[in-house]
């Protein structure tokens, strides 16, 4: 059979079911709104922006979500097309009229000689034939169990629990220190494998007055069930009392600060390492629901961290994700039933750019196996490819958290400088390099070879 049977379509399956079908493949959309309806989504429409109206910031040169627009439309995305068709003026974001949009996303896809549209709900996973599940965030409870079977309990969260995630080259290490608490660990490496922050007894308790009056987020009506397991938001544990974080993640034990070694810590903030490359570091135990604007200034006052660039800032939401590193391939195939493929926030990206590119991605790849073709690498130093090598290989597995793109997933570029000073440059050598790798992968493509049948 060639046909693609795509399970949902929102960002990541329309996007996925677009590439495939203008490469010439039969699509069939699976999409179980309206018959099954989730908290957030409003319509039965394709494409629906279930949240805030824009994609972000629209500059390729400087930021790592307009690169990732760039890099799409050269890919003739649907989304990022569609986006641009229906923008709204909104300074340097990409802001779009989001009914305009999803009239024009489910429009084009209605039309597809290649597409076909099923209103239904798909529940298990399926034993032939070339799949992908895109069912997002909010995949339905029926399927949810059907890949939990598949994947073990421990394999698919329904919750993310993200603590803020900070670029290594912002903390300053005249304060911070690196070191495994109690030293643990076989190699220097692993002894060396945090980040530690120091406080005294004024700084804490300063500290636990601006968690306890921050301005906090509410959770969406429905969506609370089950999220006190066993991950409590900061905030929550400080209200609980007000020694509660001393003796839990921000405990002073096992650790000697080797700026003032006679001094015992009050307390200590704990950075652990959040990807191989070692740019980008998570903070211990700090997942909240705190308002972005409160945790920037709540969490820079965390000696060592005043000066912190945050690549990711915390959250808690129901969202169904993936171990994505154990359980996809390069190629975001599920390992034990590789006719399965991944796309979209459920394979742990966040965000709508983010989900809609994984598509991109997914689509291509899946056309590219019903025709026989042979689908080039994609290069890790676009922004498409350092998020997909993120997920699927370089990211710590025991510690996966949803992701944006962020320039912290790229390799670094040699000979710039380092620090907020050289930061224009250095993010403008890795936005050109993106881009030249990129072009050079859907040249590739162009001119791809038929795979021997
Ligand atoms: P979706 O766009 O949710 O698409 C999944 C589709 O699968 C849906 O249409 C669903 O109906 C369908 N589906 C689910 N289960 C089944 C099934 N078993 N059978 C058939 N169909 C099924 N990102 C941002 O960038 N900005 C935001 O403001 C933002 N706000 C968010 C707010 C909420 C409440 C949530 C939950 C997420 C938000 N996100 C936001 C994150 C994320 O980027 C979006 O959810 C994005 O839509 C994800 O794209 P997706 O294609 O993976 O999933």
């Amino acid at each position: 059979d060639s046909t693609l049977h795509i399970v949902g379509g929102g960002m990541a399956g329309s996007e996925a079911a677009w590439q495939a079908a203008q490469s010439g493949v039969r699509v069939v959309i699976h999409e179980m709104r309206p018959n099954i309806k989730t908290f957030a989504h409003q319509t039965d429409k394709l494409g629906e922006m279930v949240c805030s109206n824009s994609f972000r910031s629209d500059d390729h040169e400087q930021n790592a979500v307009g690169l990732l627009h760039w890099e799409m439309l050269q890919a003739g995305s649907l989304v990022m097309q569609t986006g641009y068709a229906h923008r709204l003026p909104a300074g340097g974001a990409l802001a779009v009229d989001r009914e305009a949009f999803s009239d024009a996303i489910t429009a084009a896809l209605a039309s597809h000689p290649n597409v076909s549209i099923s209103k239904e709900e798909i529940t298990s996973l399926p034993d032939s034939g070339q799949w992908i599940f895109a069912t997002g965030p909010l995949t339905s409870d029926a399927l949810g169990a059907a890949i939990q079977a598949e994947t073990g309990a421990d394999r698919l969260a329904f919750f993310d629990a993200i603590a803020p995630i900070v670029h290594a080259d912002s903390i300053d290490m005249s304060k911070a220190w690196l070191q495994s608490r109690y030293d643990k660990g076989e190699t220097e490496e692993e002894q060396k494998a945090y980040i530690n922050c120091p406080m005294d007894r004024a700084q804490y308790d300063i500290f636990i007055d601006a968690l306890l009056t921050a301005d906090k987020t509410e959770f969406h009506e429905g969506e609370t069930a089950g999220y006190f397991d066993g991950c409590l938001p900061i905030e929550v544990m400080a209200e609980r009392g007000r020694e509660t974080l001393r003796h839990g993640p921000m405990k002073p034990v096992g650790l000697t600060n080797p700026h003032a070694p006679d001094v015992k810590p009050h307390a200590v903030v704990q950075l652990r390492r959040d990807n191989a490359l070692g740019t980008l570091y998570n903070i211990v135990g700090f997942q909240t629901k705190m308002k972005y604007g409160a945790q920037k200034s709540v969490f820079t006052m965390i000696p060592g961290l005043e000066k912190a660039s945050f690549a990711r800032l915390g959250g808690i939401h129901r969202n169904t994700f993936l171990n994505s590193p154990t359980l996809l391939d390069a190629q975001m195939r599920l390992r034990s039933r590789p006719h399965i493929r991944f796309a979209g926030q459920i394979t742990g990206v966040e965000g709508y750019v983010e989900s809609a590119a994984m598509g991109l991605l997914a689509g291509r790849m899946a056309a590219a196996d019903i025709l026989g073709r042979r689908l080039p690498e994609v290069p890790q130093d676009s922004a498409h490819g350092a998020l997909i090598h993120h997920i699927t290989g370089g990211a710590e597995a025991k510690t996966f958290q949803p992701m944006n793109v962020n320039f912290g997933l790229f390799r670094p570029v040699d000979g710039l400088k380092g620090g907020r000073r050289g930061r224009r440059d250095r993010y403008k050598a890795y936005t050109d390099r993106a881009k030249a790798a990129w072009q050079t992968w859907l040249a590739a493509q162009a001119s791809a070879p038929h795979a021997a049948q």
